[in-house]
């Protein structure tokens, strides 16, 4: 299976590149982000419990957002491969992703790390305000600092397995999404 983690800060372009790739490669696209949205959209029990905590722009505790990525996971099961976007956002998040998917005789192929300043990141987010409803694109400094302090830290949990690409995440989509795919063919 081709199992792709698509990392950076928020504003980086990992939604719009993983749209791309899970038409390219024909891969599930798993963002926590998304799930969480659809769940305080339709006042589930979920979304009610962590809409607060969204809204406010920090992380929602790993136990509740293990569950139910593991959750989603387990509903693909004849998935070629998952493009994990937004997911793991802490070391203790990635432990249990290597181990749930370690279970299934599967692994982590690449992490794609796309690399943007956080001035481009700011920028980003304003334009994005001007468009979309998204209650925590108010509360940018802290979903940098959640960034910065927590999960950053995941980098190394898989740079020590040989996984982390960096790969550009400024210019032209088209480009950026060249180079994550000649990336990724070399480990397809
Ligand atoms: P995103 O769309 O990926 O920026 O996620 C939006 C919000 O959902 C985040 O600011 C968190 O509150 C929550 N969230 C998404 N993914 C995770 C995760 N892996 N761990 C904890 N909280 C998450």
């Amino acid at each position: 299976m081709l199992n792709i983690i698509i990392f950076g800060p928020p504003g980086a372009g990992k939604g719009t590149q993983s749209d791309k790739l899970i038409e390219k490669y024909n891969l599930v696209h798993i963002s926590t982000g998304d799930m969480f949205r659809a769940h305080k959209q339709n006042q589930t029990p979920l979304g009610l419990k962590v809409q607060a905590i969204m809204d406010s722009g920090q992380l929602v505790p790993d136990s509740i957002t293990i569950e139910m990525l593991e959750e989603e996971v387990s509903k693909n099961p004849h998935a070629k491969g998952f493009i994990f976007d937004g997911f793991p956002r802490t070391v203790p998040q990635a432990a249990a992703l290597d181990k749930f998917l370690t279970e299934r005789n599967e692994q982590i192929k690449q992490v794609i790390q796309l690399d943007v300043t956080e001035s481009e990141v700011k920028a980003r987010i304003e334009e994005r305000k001007k468009v979309s409803q998204r209650a925590d694109d108010e509360q940018l400094t802290r979903r940098l600092e959640e960034y910065f302090g927590k999960t950053i830290h995941v980098l190394p949990h898989y740079e020590s397995q040989h996984k982390v690409t960096k790969v550009n995440g400024i210019g032209d989509i088209e480009a950026i999404f060249g180079a994550i795919c000649a990336s990724i063919d070399k480990v397809a």
